[in-house]
This record gives C-alpha cells, sequence and structure tokens, in this order.
C-alpha cells in the first residue's frame, strides 16, 4: 500500500518499527532515518525476514534540506516523526516542501524553554490545508489514545462530557534506583514543571506535583496518582463539547519522587546551560548521558501499566460516568518486540495512526489532533494490534 519515513531510532521508533512490519501489506516499504545510523541498522537486522523493505539512512532531522533530501530520495508517502519534540517544526517544513503527509507523537519544544504547548504546530494549519496535506499530532498513548477515547466516549456515550480525568498508572519495576521510562529529558522536563488544569474556561497552575490522591486502579491496585500539566488537555479542553473540567495524573513511586527532589535541588534537572572545564553544558542534558537507556529497561521491567480516562457527563438528560483504559504487561510486550509497554503502548498507536492515514481512513487537509477524526477504526485497530481496551460504566471517581 505504501512507504513510509520513520525518524528516529529509540524505544518507541523500535515498538512502531516492529509494528509496521507486522503489516506489510499496508507497509510495503520503510526507511528509517536517524542521528545514529547504527541504531537503524540495530533495528532492521533485529527484523530480518520482514515482508517489508527496510531501508537504513543517517539523517539530522534539526537540518530541513538534509530531511527534504532524503524524502526526495526515498519519497514516502508518510513521515513518521519519533524523534524528539524539537525536530517537529523542521520535519513539518520538510514534509510542507516535498507535499508529504506528517504524524507525530509530541508537541514541538523549543529547546531552551518547556512548554508543552501546541501553538507552534497548529500555527501550521492553514499551510498544510493548502497544500491538500495530512499532519496528525500527538498520535502517541497519551497524548494519542487518551484523545480517542475521549473523542469514542463522546461519539457513543455521551450528548456532553462535562469532566475528564485521564490517569496513567505505570506499576512497572525495573529494578534500578532511577531511570525513566521514555527520552530522561523530555520525561523530567514535564514532571518538574508547574501542574495545571481546565476548569469552567480557566487554566489554573499548581506547583510541581503539589495535588496528590490514591486511586484504586484495575489489575493494579491503589497507587499515588499525582496532578500534573499534559499537553493533550490543551487540545481536548478546545475539542470535547461541553466540557467544564480536564485533569491529567500520573502515578510515581516515593523512590522515584525522592530521587527526583534530590536531582531537583542539586540543579541536575536544569536546562539553563551552564560552564564546565571550559565548555558549556546542559545539566539536563548531563544527567540523561548518565541515567539508564530507556530502551535498556525492556528485559528488566516486570509488571503493567493501566492508562484510561474516567468520565462524568449527560446523556439523554441523565448523568452518565464511563471510564475506559488499557491495560499493558510489560513483560508481554518485552516477549513480543524487544521493549517495555511505555514504548509499547506509545509505538502501536503511532504505526496505527500512520495506517489509517495511508489507507485513506484518516486524511483530509490541514493539521488535527487524533481527537478531530472518526475513533472508531482506530479504537478497532487497538485491540487488533495489542493494545485491547476495557470499560466500565460505574467507576469511582475523583472529587
Ligand atoms: P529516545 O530518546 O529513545 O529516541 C529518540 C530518537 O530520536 C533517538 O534515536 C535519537 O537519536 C533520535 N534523534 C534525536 N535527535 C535527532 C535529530 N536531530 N535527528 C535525527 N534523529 C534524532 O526517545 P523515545 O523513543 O522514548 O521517544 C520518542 C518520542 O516519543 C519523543 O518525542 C517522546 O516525547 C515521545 N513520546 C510520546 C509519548 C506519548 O504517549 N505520546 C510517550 C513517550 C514518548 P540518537 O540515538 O542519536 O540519540
Amino acid at each position: 500500500m505504501g512507504k513510509a519515513l520513520i525518524i528516529g531510532a529509540g524505544g518507541v521508533a523500535s515498538v512502531a518499527i516492529h509494528k509496521c512490519c507486522q503489516n506489510p501489506d499496508v507497509f510495503e516499504e520503510i526507511c528509517i532515518a536517524s542521528r545514529t545510523v547504527e541504531k537503524c541498522e540495530a533495528i532492521k537486522k533485529k527484523l530480518t525476514g520482514s515482508r517489508t523493505i527496510i531501508h537504513t539512512a543517517q539523517l539530522d532531522a534539526d537540518n530541513t534540506d538534509m530531511v527534504i533530501d532524503l524524502i526526495k530520495s526515498f519519497r514516502p508517502d508518510i513521515v513518521i516523526n519519533l524523534a524528539l519534540p524539537y525536530q517537529d517544526l523542521t520535519i513539518m517544513d520538510a514534509c510542507l516542501a516535498t507535499g508529504v503527509d506528517y504524524l507525530d507523537t509530541a508537541n514541538y519544544e523549543p529547546p531552551e524553554i518547556a512548554k508543552f504547548e501546541y501553538k507552534w504546530q497548529w500555527a501550521y494549519r492553514e499551510k498544510f490545508a493548502q497544500a491538500g496535506l495530512t499532519a496528525l499530532l500527538g498520535s502517541g498513548f497519551d497524548p494519542g489514545v487518551t484523545g480517542v477515547f475521549c473523542a469514542y466516549a463522546q461519539k457513543h456515550y455521551f450528548d456532553e462530557i462535562y469532566s475528564i480525568d485521564i490517569v496513567d498508572a505505570n506499576a512497572g519495576d525495573h529494578g534500578y534506583p532511577f531511570a525513566t521510562n521514555f527520552n530522561p529529558e523530555i520525561n523530567i522536563r514535564e514532571i518538574t514543571a508547574n501542574g495545571r488544569y481546565y476548569e469552567n474556561g480557566a487554566w489554573i497552575e499548581t506547583e510541581p506535583l503539589a495535588w496528590k490522591k490514591v486511586y484504586d486502579l484495575p489489575e493494579i491496585g491503589p497507587k499515588n496518582i499525582y496532578l500534573m500539566y499534559h499537553e493533550e488537555l490543551e487540545s481536548l479542553a478546545l475539542h470535547i463539547k461541553g466540557i467544564k473540567r480536564i485533569r491529567f495524573w500520573m502515578t510515581f513511586s516515593d523512590n522515584y519522587l525522592n530521587h527526583l527532589r534530590v536531582l531537583e535541588n542539586i540543579g541536575m534537572t536544569s536546562i539553563e546551560p551552564i560552564d564546565f572545564e571550559g565548555q558549556q553544558i546542559i545539566p539536563l542534558h548531563f544527567l540523561k548521558a548518565v541515567l539508564p537507556d530507556p530502551a535498556s529497561l525492556g528485559p528488566r521491567t516486570k509488571g503493567k501499566t493501566n492508562i484510561g480516562c474516567i468520565m462524568q457527563g449527560i446523556k439523554d438528560g441523565k448523568p452518565k460516568t464511563y471510564y475506559v483504559y488499557n491495560i499493558c504487561d510489560h513483560q508481554e510486550c518485552y516477549a513480543e518486540v524487544g521493549s517495555q509497554a511505555i514504548s509499547y503502548t506509545t509505538g502501536v498507536p503511532a504505526m496505527i495512526g500512520a495506517m489509517l492515514m495511508l489507507k485513506g481512513v484518516w486524511k483530509k487537509p490541514g493539521v488535527f489532533n487524533v481527537e478531530e477524526f472518526d475513533p472508531d477504526p482506530f479504537m478497532e485497530a487497538l485491540t487488533e494490534c495489542g493494545l485491547p481496551w476495557q470499560e466500565s460504566f460505574s467507576p469511582t471517581l475523583l472529587d
């Protein structure tokens, strides 16, 4: 059916590539392109024998011209951006210059300041619309599946959704004293930022991780959950009809938070450059270099993740509650694709979004978040592709 250029060769890309190769009729040919070409070649080697034809290329995606040249020589139908949020705009520019559809899993971030805002990418709406191209933003799990869950609830179960609580729980244990489950720099920037949620038309800020509750999660049990800002809140607050309050919660162990607190207190999580032995370094970059590579956690991680959306609203004049969630087992993911569940739950939806775009099911000119498309084919594909979901109509609500 088509050709995909996949940029990045980290934890998420590795899963997405394995999943593309499980669907060779859709992904007939792929090119894995990343800064370190050896990582692309290592993934290709693992997939020897796949019906999908795999190429590799060295690419600095910060350089738009280099991305343009690669697109011109490989001629993909879609570019799947699984590098870092810093590369979103250069890759979108290259897609516009060459007339190719675009997909990513994280909003653009300016390197010098942590923002988690869609404004830079939403500014491309007209350009993509005029070019007749589709850009699908945030097709991971959160953002991604969480937006699809909300759109599905809105389509099938509610006239209006008043409140949404997204709860992201990871009960996995990798045995290290401290490690992050995906790119440490992006992960720590996200967690150390102020919390923020939407209520009655306004955004309310909290100190980082200042709000804590206990929630009893299916198949995982009671966990401490902390209120955080997360990028899908911005788009869902705009796209879900009638929404009055939307919040995001994530689990953290006391051990994880203690380590993080110490690292913060001694300045290791800062993105402000400092002088060190005659050169400028960013403490968080240095920290990333000494922490375990998230891609190496796969064989060590045991336990499950549970990510879902708890909603309240109204249907046919009656109050209604709904909880839809996915449970994913770290070791089952590792047995299937050689990665832990955090990379798996992001890489699978990236492949599904790309598959729907290549099939022409999710295709319209412009820049869109996942909840702006029909959720049904995505929900169906989740079950088929390894992320089955479950629902409850009488969940415990968060006050
Ligand atoms: P990794 O750090 O494991 O991988 C990132 C990859 O991008 C690496 O292969 C890296 O190359 C490559 N890369 C970085 N800079 C460039 C560049 N300038 N040019 C080309 N390649 C580059 O990250 P993850 O796989 O954990 O995460 C990938 C993305 O997924 C991130 O944007 C992250 O925010 C997002 N994500 C989204 C989630 C969701 O649910 N929506 C959840 C988890 C992650 P090198 O190997 O040389 O460093």
